[in-house]
């Protein structure tokens, strides 16, 4: 029986064969079903021997009743394929293991009349399939064909539609050169072909986009592997029912240079509905008149939430595009296309989305005793974390569940700003929840902060790197207290100034600061965000003078450092940081990165990329006590990377060398603090353990040294998983004890 709760399982018979049911239940659920949570209860034999099943009850919901969206089947594909079946080349075939559910879901619960699929009336043939008990349709709510389900159009920048089979042309067009804009499962994509220079080119401009890397859809997993490498947790991966963008590691044949320049790492997913195969896989055109790469870049002007109907598209993106292919399902809720890397063998989700939402977390281990308390009291009050203001994406608790919203993004716009009140609503709604308490990042300039304080409950304020800590604790469903080397871009601190280079002891409810990076400044603030050899120069100068010997790192920028180290003097617009996100940045610059970052973390992410893998040389890192404080010298660091590469050691082995140390100085410091305080565990988070090099290097050396070591996994390292935190944080905090 399907409850509000979940599915209800009866079973008869010996012990024995009940505890077999139990054990091999698990496996025989075809994916992507799966068993989030259980129990068992005995209750008295009525001697029943058939199957049946019973109509579904309503009531009290407690779990996620509204599956993610799930990526076509085999099966669908074969159908969609195969000239003799009635679904040949139809776009939008689904079938019950497959196709939209959160997205297109207009109230809950989760029935064809309450989604956008309640727009088409299935025809008879449709309707045989849901009424079969043994049909792969049985019940499937999202059943359709080509004679009563949605249509594709194309139409020119204006909406007017254009002559032709709508997806051979659009093939055409992308063959030619061209952008298009498609209408997908949770938003528009921006679309052109991935080996076209000229064609990348050209989006890059029409879109703003001066270097940040695009993700690419690949033909098929065979095709993946002429451009990148590919390991067995990542085919899993790509693979999957999430089918999510995969960072790999790019190996072979090239595409455009003006996909991900200047990166060693491309962002790779595999088509996941029917429309993507017919784009790449056309039974009735040619393989080589077929795209073997598209670019597939999220359909939204520079940092603003992906477009999703068809009338923003037409207002917002019909000067980036020479045609949109369109669909006249009705995309209800966004959902991007999720993100994950594998690091040391394990996948690490750096974007929830697609495929991944609405899914939460139970709030004790899954398949462990439950919390008592949380089961008992539905009634505990109702957290929203409002995440920060970068990667934004919202979470909210309710009972014993742990759920965090889609992908928002960047909250600089108006339209995120809109879009993030909008997933508020969206995300309570869906959970039939209303919270009683708002857990928020204290920085006084985020949007995140002074919007969830105009709902006027009360607000519980959660600092920003333990919330990125808890966040991790949660996952790992421990109490700690634990260790934490937390790394990120910035974060605002407890003391008022940029934080992003922290050493804390937390637990769920508390955390102290034992220890940072040595603070740094950033001359002309802002300015060596986008400019990073002017943080170079600040860690290398010397009483307010750039030493002559360190000229030849200063690329272009000479004669102008002077002025930067005269207003360092001054302490003119020169906040100082403890972040580790802006001193991979420096190190970067000290190995030849004196160009104009133009995305957050491209200097990082170029040092990791060139970076020497069988080097294992390191610098000699500086752990100095300050009262209680540990404080590891930044500047030193920087000055042997500098000194390094003027006695012409090669730019990898210098990079590599780099990396080393900073996970030698985690260990040197969480060795410390372990001395004192006993905690044997360490938990490694914030933005910069997206960086496999250094996580995995500094979990080896934390191995070694016999800790026990947290990764992130299933909720972000970056900002994305902020919410998480501070929701849980803020929770174990009115509980008043370590839950
Ligand atoms: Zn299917
Ligand atoms: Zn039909
Ligand atoms: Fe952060």
């Amino acid at each position: 029986m399907n409850t509000a709760a979940g599915v209800i399982i009866e079973v008869e018979g010996e012990p024995g064969q009940c505890d077999r049911f139990e054990k091999e239940l698990p496996y025989a659920i075809p994916a992507p079903g799966r068993i989030e949570t259980q129990s068992v209860n005995a209750v008295t034999p009525l001697g029943e021997t058939d199957f049946r099943i019973e109509s579904s009850v309503q009531g009290e919901r407690s779990v996620t009743p509204i599956p993610p969206d799930v990526a076509v089947c085999r099966d669908c594909v074969r159908e969609l394929l195969d000239p003799a079946n009635r679904r040949y080349l139809y776009p939008f075939t689904t079938c019950t293991l497959c196709g939209p559910r959160f997205t297109v879901v207009r109230s809950f619960p989760y029935d064809r009349e309450r989604t956008s699929m309640a727009d088409f009336t299935m025809c008879p043939d449709c309707s045989r399939e849901y009424a079969t008990p043994d049909d792969r349709r049985f019940h499937s709510q999202t059943n359709s064909c080509s004679v009563c389900g949605p249509r594709v159009t194309l139409v020119d920048p204006e909406g007017n539609a254009l002559h032709g089979d709508p997806i051979r042309e659009t093939i055409a067009l992308l063959k030619a050169g061209q952008i298009l804009g498609i209408k997908g499962i949770g938003g528009f994509h921006l679309a052109c072909d991935a080996s076209n220079e000229k064609a990348v080119a050209l989006l890059r401009q029409r879109k703003g986009r001066a270097e940040k890397p695009f993700a690419v859809m690949v033909r098929d997993l065979e095709t993946v592997k002429q451009y990148c490498l590919v390991n067995g947790a990542e085919e899993i991966l790509l693979t999957s029912a999430v089918a999510p963008i995969v960072l790999l590691e790019a190996q072979g044949k090239m595409l455009a240079e003006g996909v991900a320049p200047l990166m060693g790492t491309l962002g790779v997913m595999l088509p996941y509905t029917p429309l993507h195969h017919l784009l790449f896989n056309h039974p009735a055109i040619r393989k080589n008149d077929c795209p073997e790469a598209l670019v597939m870049t999220s359909g939204n002007r520079s940092e603003e939430p992906i477009v999703r109907s068809d009338d923003e598209a037409l207002d917002r993106l019909s000067d980036l595009v020479d045609a949109f292919l369109l669909h006249d399902r009705e995309i209800v809720l966004r959902a991007d296309d999720s993100i994950f890397r594998v690091i040391a063998g394990q996948p690490t989700v750096f974007r929830r989305s697609r495929g991944l939402v609405p899914g939460g977390f139970s709030w004790a281990a899954p398949s462990s005793e439950s919390d008592a308390r949380c089961k008992s009291d539905p009634s505990s009050v109702v957290i929203l974390g409002a995440g920060g203001d970068l990667k934004n994406a919202l979470a909210v608790i309710k009972g014993d569940q742990v759920v965090p919203g889609p992908h928002v993004g960047d909250l600089a716009s108006p339209v995120a700003q809109d879009y993030f009140k909008q997933s508020v609503e969206v995300l309570t709604g869906y959970l039939e929840a209303v919270p009683g308490v708002i857990a928020v990042d204290p920085h006084p300039e985020y949007f995140s902060n002074s919007l969830a304080r105009e709902a006027e409950i009360p607000v519980e304020e959660v600092f920003h790197h333990y919330a990125h800590a808890v966040s991790l604790l949660f996952q790992e469903r421990l109490s700690g207290p634990a260790l934490f080397a937390v790394f990120d871009g910035t974060g605002y601190g407890t003391d008022g100034t940029i934080w992003g280079g922290e050493f804390l002891i937390a637990d769920r409810s508390t955390f102290s600061r034992a220890g940072h990076l040595e603070l740094f400044a950033l001359p002309g603030g802002e300015a060596a965000i986008r400019e990073p050899v002017r943080i170079l120069a600040g860690l290398l100068a010397d009483d307010g003078v750039l030493p002559e010997k360190f000229f030849p790192l200063m690329g272009e920028c000479k004669d102008r450092v002077k002025f930067w180290l005269e207003a360092l003097k001054k302490g003119l617009n020169c906040p100082m940081t403890s972040s580790a996100g802006r001193l991979f940045d420096a190190a970067a610059a000290a190995v030849g990165y004196t160009r104009s970052v133009t995305y957050e973390g491209q200097a990082a992410m170029w040092l990791e990329g060139m970076a020497a893998k069988e080097e294992d040389g390191e610098y000699p890192v500086r752990c100095t006590h300050r009262g209680k404080t540990l404080v590891v010298d930044s500047s030193a660091l920087i000055l042997s990377v500098a000194r390094d590469m003027l006695n012409a050691t090669q730019p990898g082995i210098a990079s590599a060398r780099f990396h080393n140390s900073m996970a030698r100085a985690v260990v040197q410091t969480v060795g410390h603090l372990a001395e004192r305080t006993g905690i044997r565990v360490v938990g490694l988070t914030g933005g910069c353990f997206q960086n496999k090099i250094l996580t995995e290097r500094t979990k080896a050396l934390l191995d070694a040294n016999g800790f026990h070591v947290l990764l992130h996994g299933t909720i972000p390292p970056n900002d994305g998983g902020i919410a998480i935190g501070q929701a849980v944080a803020a929770r174990s905090r009115r509980n008043g004890r370590v839950s």
